[in-house]
């Protein structure tokens, strides 16, 4: 089989509200599939740490996390981390998250815009596509001039729902501008781009981003690539990041990143 070190950067427990299996379980699928890495990045949605009580989940996630770390000391390496979204709406809550937890792996995400639901509610009928998609990659700018993460995740990921369940094509072209801002200001502040590939077995059937992002990316001077299946269910681990790692290797890069204490470690693509 092509490519053996297959290292799962975007995972789910069921600590998160969508999630589905515990972190135990997950590993133990993990491990029998013979996965070298899995970073579990449960939910935490800084515009709603107060409301949904968010810091008690995560502290949970984090501490279920170390326990299954040290339940398997076999070949599978555990990390912890968090998919954080829409940090830069309050990047107080935000910090001290960040500074109670010492997570592996920080993912920013942009699931909605502010006071709105996640893009997957809205109604592109009477929402102005072409709008969203202008304030979703403001929103992203906004993130990454915050810069407290290691990887970007799923960009693009309204397209999820527009282009995917929908079915409403959409010119990224529109938005080059805003996205090479994003690029150059990961490429800066030397941060990672996540190759979300939930979107291959969902109705978009490609990855967030697509290649020609990645690509872009990478002729920016992008060093950084995380792939992650973005997994909410063990039977979806590491699905579709073989995909992701020949897309990498199509676009000039020799290693996936995983992050261990917020530090880059490339594992060569092989
Ligand atoms: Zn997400
Ligand atoms: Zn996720």
């Amino acid at each position: 089989m092509k490519f053996n070190k297959i290292v799962d950067t975007h995972v789910h427990t069921d600590n998160s509200f969508d999630g589905n299996h515990s972190a135990t379980f997950m590993c133990e699928t993990a491990e029998k599939m013979g996965l070298r890495a899995v970073v579990f990045t449960d939910h935490v949605e800084i515009d709603l740490f107060k409301s949904e009580n968010y810091f008690k989940v995560a502290k949970q996630a984090y501490f279920e996390v170390a326990k299954a770390r040290s339940a398997f000391r076999g070949q599978l390496l555990i990390c912890a981390g968090v998919e954080l979204g829409q940090p830069a709406y309050d990047t107080q809550e935000a910090d001290r998250l960040l500074n109670t937890l010492n997570y592996d792996q920080v993912i920013g995400t942009v699931h909605n815009l502010r006071g709105q639901p996640d893009f997957y509610f809205l109604d592109y009928n009477v929402t102005d596509v072409h709008e969203t998609l202008l304030q979703y990659f403001e929103e992203l700018k906004i993130m990454v001039d915050w810069g407290d993460f290691d990887t970007l995740g799923h960009l693009t990921y309204p397209l999820r729902y527009i282009q995917g369940d929908r079915q409403i094509p959409v010119d990224l072209s529109r938005y080059a501008r805003q996205i090479d801002y994003i690029l150059k200001g990961l490429v800066e502040k030397e941060k990672a781009l996540e190759i979300n590939t939930s979107g291959l077995r969902q109705n978009l059937k490609d990855t967030m981003p697509s290649a020609d992002i990645v690509r872009r990316f990478k002729e920016l001077g992008g060093q950084y690539i995380t792939i992650g299946s973005d997994a909410h269910r063990a039977d979806h681990l590491g699905a579709g990041v073989r995909e992701g790692m020949t897309i990498a290797q199509e676009c000039g890069f020799d290693n996936v990143t995983l992050f261990q204490k917020r530090e880059p470690v490339q594992i060569p693509i092989k």
